[in-house]
């Protein structure tokens, strides 16, 4: 019987996504997010909160049984480049800002506190001011 029911599931995810860290992140945050989504849409008047948690459900289902592997591979691969640029982002806040080149996506380190300054990339020259 058990086998039965797991050779289903393994005939089913045959050419399917399955589970990344980008699914797993999202039905972790829909779910814990669905425990407290009761409290918050009291104070609206709308289920907003738990109509998210819901998206989220089926985000993560319809990753998880995805058979266009190749685009969810890439998502996934944007998903963890985004938390490394998060995590350095939050390394060295105190002493420095971290800038995204529009141009061509490098991680630009400026020190804090210099005011507006206009940043060019070292890579293809585009320009762009920030405060830093
Ligand atoms: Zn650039």
């Amino acid at each position: 019987m058990w086998n039965k029911i797991k050779w289903y599931i393994q005939k089913f995810m045959i050419g399917r996504n399955g589970r990344d860290e980008l699914q797993v992140t999202v039905a972790y945050a829909s779910l814990i997010l669905y425990i407290f989504a009761p409290w918050f849409d009291k104070l609206l008047p709308v289920p907003f909160f738990r109509t998210i948690c819901w998206i989220g459900i089926f985000y993560s289902l319809f990753r998880f049984c995805s058979k266009d592997v190749l685009r969810r591979r890439e998502e996934n691969r944007k998903f963890l480049q985004e938390l490394e640029f998060l995590k350095l982002r939050h390394s060295v806040r105190k002493t420095h800002k971290i800038y995204r080149c529009k141009g061509c996506g490098r991680k630009i380190r400026v020190p804090r506190g210099k005011g507006k300054i206009e940043i060019s990339c070292p890579l293809c020259g585009n320009k762009f001011i920030r405060r830093t």
